[in-house]
């Protein structure tokens, strides 16, 4: 009776594993809603190492407005160039709602400027003041619509961000015939240099926010190599694994792609990368 008894058990035990195993196993195939941003999100939300490389970058960048300054005395039309989003801004709670609600940009994007409640990152608006307190001209050129300049002026301004004058702030305009790539930030640059001003720093997360990016191309990498010695000299780079033109460069099309299609890429060779 009691062999009988233990052997039920057994055999109710090894059923109920085999279904988890299961439903482990079918879970593990399919398509997780966001799944390739759950780390990148994790390591922007809460790991000091992400912290201590913005630290580190804006470091880099005080040290180099210091010796710029030096060698160019009476100059006062040397600019500095920034990013706004996961440069100044950090939206990662964005991502993480995005994570949660299983939507994706521009899902909940104007909602979430509009609370004008992103946080500084780290380093960066020390660096700005900095930047201000040594006179250079600072400019803001950000692909962020025109419909979100208010708020994120607001937002800005609530953090004592310095310069956020109008011409100073250069966010994406509309498609046109003269404006065929609104992403393109190149022709904003070029704007900022026909008015006189000559840019000496720029600061980003993305390489079309230093140079213009041809992130589809298959030389993507050996463009970035060509101006490797400008990197922490007068290029500034944040990291940021969320999101940006690295994705659509490497072949992932979109946040709800399959943990198999991921794997996938991770295996294959991609061309034009170096590892
Ligand atoms: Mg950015």
């Amino acid at each position: 009776m009691k062999t009988k008894f233990i052997s039920i058990i057994l055999a109710i035990f090894l059923f109920s594993c085999t279904n988890s195993s299961d439903k482990y196993l079918s879970t593990k195939k399919k398509s997780i809603a966001n799944n390739n941003l759950i780390m990148a999100t994790l390591y922007n939300y809460y790991a000091s190492e992400y912290k201590a490389l913005s630290y580190q970058a804006y470091n880099i960048g005080k040290q180099r407005l210091s010796i710029i300054k030096k060698n160019n005395p009476g100059k006062n039309n040397l600019a500095v160039v920034v990013d706004i989003d996961e440069t100044i801004l950090d939206n990662s709670p964005y991502e993480a709602k995005s994570i949660e609600s299983g939507k994706n940009y521009p899902a909940y994007w104007n909602t979430w400027c509009n609370l004008s409640a992103a946080k500084p990152v780290p380093g960066s608006l020390e660096f700005l003041k900095y930047a201000d307190s040594l006179g250079f001209n600072i400019f803001y050129v950000s692909n962020r619509k025109k419909n979100l300049e208010e708020a994120t002026v607001k937002n800005l301004k609530n953090l004592r961000f310095p310069q956020l004058k109008d011409t100073h702030l250069l966010l994406r305009e509309k498609k046109s015939g003269t404006n065929k790539e609104p992403n393109n930030k190149q022709p904003r640059r070029e704007k900022i240099t026909s008015q006189g001003y000559e840019i000496v720093l720029l600061a980003g997360d993305n390489l079309g926010d230093f140079y213009e990016d041809n992130f589809l191309g298959k030389n993507r990498y050996a463009e970035m190599k060509k101006h490797k010695n400008d990197f922490g000299k007068k290029f500034i780079v944040l990291p940021n694994a969320m999101y940006g033109k690295w994705i659509k460069s490497i072949g992932v099309t979109d946040n709800q792609s399959s943990i198999d299609s991921l794997i996938t890429i991770m295996t294959k060779k991609i061309e034009g990368v170096n590892r």
